[in-house]
């Protein structure tokens, strides 16, 4: 293999939102970039829901904008509805979701991608990749044409072996429309990666004027909408709204009725959907109860007659779609401009990954995005940044950039992935992460801001605004903590106006706040703060002093964490060596290769005894390195 171009620091496969996030990450920790993709009008396409965000979905997408990622800034730029998610429960649950432009989030992503001086974006496919001894040396495309660089990240998606179904046809595609990649699946495969088989859908476009939306209920956006990013200071798009409507059991009829004649059911998918997406078919068979099921009119963009029609995602042949979306009240004259389908593609099972999402076996090639298994814009944008820090601390000589279970939703993920890989698509859920009290949404930029500064991908005058609101709501909690309120008549009557108990005795402020039907405006009228505090500021202290029994708990939990982490496992150290351990967990262990006693414990059928022969053994391991560094004999 020729590698003709001039040495590249990264070479990023892939312009999904995975790649495009690798590759701007990488390019503004200052390291030469070629970003490649099959179609360049495809660049951070969003082939399925025209949306960003949503459980856990909206934790990433904050996370990702605190270290200095675009997907936040983009979703801004294109929003067309925002909604916030879950804002009668705690804190710890809340999650954005918007609407967005597609056609305006692939151009303004393509647009920041290409005004990047340390970005080249190449449209070409990638065939198979050159590697010397156990090192990545570059890539080689279908034309035969040869890229060189230091390190490469794989983010390419739904695309590897890519087959799209509609009935009992099927296409080789990564998308509909769009050239599958066979070659480079079948090279990776022949360097020895191991392989599986999955399989997502997208339910059917409909046109707008077609629809009779007055059988549906409309879907506002919030009043205030909440950008974000925490770099975005107003919204500019005007707001669209959904529309909310129902299946019926005559549509249920037309599926079963033609139930074999689906590809999924009829037997030709062989890989694996995701539980939580279930495609309609699915929601037939598996819930033949339900007279009806919900149907949602996404509209795709501002100046498109396309309409998401979320709910009804299937690989049914096409007459039998129009029959089934005319059965649906307010869709009987609806026309399909693009047809559902479902598709099926390889993906490289992530326990064949370091935490950095480097390959155990080929030093410098990174993976990120759908081909890990999992499966969503934000997941793959989460790990695309993910392996461009990584992939650039490897060019810049730093340590990799790991963050861990009680940092973020993205160590949460990560760790998942490597620890226990997966075998059906990975979606982020709250109830993943077991430390989410302190993983919230709102407190992304005090988690992550100072860790983005330090890989030079936040700015200093961000870092020194954040600095000041830190030490704000560390003053206005110890103020508060600190106020004592007499119980006066003044005071008794406005707390009666605001609905709650008049006070008996004198209390501090905090203690008035921890009220449920109190919030921080309301009790700091009491005793105003000298300080002009900002509305970011007030919601950390209220939930700081509000959830303050809750957050001691958890802050215990992670240091009883921590304390596992801390306890390393030498990249060396030899499993199958330590006497008490079953082969299988001989194995389990020696296939993860756990970087930590900590990760160990995650690793599937892992015991409580034989983390502790575990320790034994690092223990007498380490003594025995001591004593021999002693006596010089190493
Ligand atoms: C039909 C369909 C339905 C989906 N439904 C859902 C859903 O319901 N819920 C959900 O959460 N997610 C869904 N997804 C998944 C979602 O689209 C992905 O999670 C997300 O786009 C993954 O991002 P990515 O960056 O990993 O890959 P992608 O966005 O797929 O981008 C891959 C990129 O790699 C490029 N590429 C691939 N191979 C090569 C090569 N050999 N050489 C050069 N470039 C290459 C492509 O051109 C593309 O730019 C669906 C995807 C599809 C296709």
């Amino acid at each position: 293999m020729v590698l003709y171009c001039p040495l590249y620091d990264v070479i990023v496969v892939g312009a999904g939102h995975a790649g495009c996030e690798a590759a701007l990450a990488a390019a503004r920790m200052g390291c030469r970039v070629l970003l490649t993709a099959i179609d360049l009008d495809k660049v951070a396409a969003m082939p399925c829901s025209p949306s960003i965000g949503g459980m856990a979905k909206g934790q990433l997408v904050k996370e990702l904008d605190a270290l200095g990622g675009e997907m936040a800034k983009i979703t801004d730029r294109t929003a067309i509805q925002y909604r916030k998610l879950n804002t009668k429960k705690g804190p710890a649950v809340h999650s954005s979701r918007t609407q967005n432009d597609k056609m305006r989030y692939h151009m303004a992503m393509k647009a920041v991608i290409e005004a990047e001086p340390n970005i080249d974006l190449k449209q070409t496919m990638v065939e198979s990749l050159a590697v010397e001894g156990d090192r990545i040396a570059g890539v080689e495309d279908h034309t035969g044409f040869g890229y060189r660089a230091t390190t490469v990240v794989l983010a390419t998606g739904t695309f590897l072996s890519g087959l799209v179904h509609i009935g009992n046809k099927s296409v080789q595609a990564g998308r509909a429309g769009e050239f599958a990649a066979y070659g480079l699946a079948e090279h990776l495969r022949q360097i020895g990666f191991g392989l599986g088989r999955m399989k997502t859908g997208t339910p059917p476009r409909l046109r707008k004027s077609s629809i009779d939306f007055s059988k549906f209920s409309a879907q506002e956006t919030d009043e205030n909408p909440t950008p974000f990013s925490f770099f975005t200071e107003h919204i500019c798009l005007p707001q669209i709204p959904s529309y909310i409507g129902y299946t019926n059991r005559r549509a249920h009829a037309i599926v079963r009725d033609n139930l074999q004649r689906s590809a999924l059911y009829g037997g030709i998918i062989k890989g694996i959907s995701a539980r939580y997406c279930p495609s309609f078919e699915d929601k037939i068979v598996k819930f033949p109860d339900k007279d009806r099921h919900q149907v949602i009119l996404e509209p795709e963009g501002i100046d498109t007659e396309e309409i998401y029609a979320s709910g009804l995602g299937n690989s049914l042949p096409l007459e039998v779609q129009i029959e089934l979306v005319r059965s649906v009240e307010g869709l009987e004259a609806a026309e399909i401009m693009r047809p559902a389908y479902a598709i099926e593609y390889d993906y490289v099972n992530p326990i064949q990954l370091k935490p950095s999402l480097e390959a155990k076996k080929i030093k410098g090639l990174f993976l990120a995005g759908q081909i890990n298994g999992t499966s969503g814009y934000e997941e793959a944008a989460a790990q695309g940044l993910w392996a461009g820090i990584n992939a650039a601390c490897q060019v810049q000589k730093r340590p990799p950039f790991v963050l861990d279970r009680s940092q973020a939703y993205m160590g949460v993920m990560i760790d998942d992935l490597v620890t226990r890989g997966t075998r059906e698509p990975y979606r982020m859920f709250t109830s993943r992460a077991e430390y989410r009290l302190m993983l919230r949404e709102d407190n992304a930029d005090l988690r992550l801001m100072e860790i983005g500064h330090a890989l030079d991908l936040i700015d200093r005058d961000t870092v020194r605004d954040l600095r000041a609101r830190k030490m704000q709501i560390d003053q206005e909690i110890q103020r508060i903590k600190h106020t004592f309120i007499k119980p006066d008549k003044a005071v008794n009557a406005y707390l009666l106006s605001r609905g709650t108990q008049p006070l008996g005795d004198g209390t501090r402020l905090d203690q008035l706040l921890k009220r449920v039907e109190l919030d921080y405006q309301t009790v700091e009228a009491l005793a105003p703060s000298p300080d002009n505090i900002r509305p970011g500021v007030a919601k950390q202290v209220e939930i700081e002093i509000k959830y303050e029994g809750y957050i001691q708990k958890q802050l215990r939990e992670i240091e009883r964490f921590k304390n596992l982490e801390r306890i390393k496992i030498p990249e060396d150290f030899d499993f199958f060596s330590v006497h008490g351990l079953s082969n299988e967990l001989k194995e389990k262990l020696s296939a993860v290769r756990a970087t930590s006693l900590g990760q160990a414990t995650r690793i599937d059928g892992i015991t409580p005894a034989a983390i502790s022969v575990l320790m034994v053994a690092l223990k007498a391991q380490a003594k025995r390195k001591m004593v021999n560094e002693c006596d010089g004999t190493i």
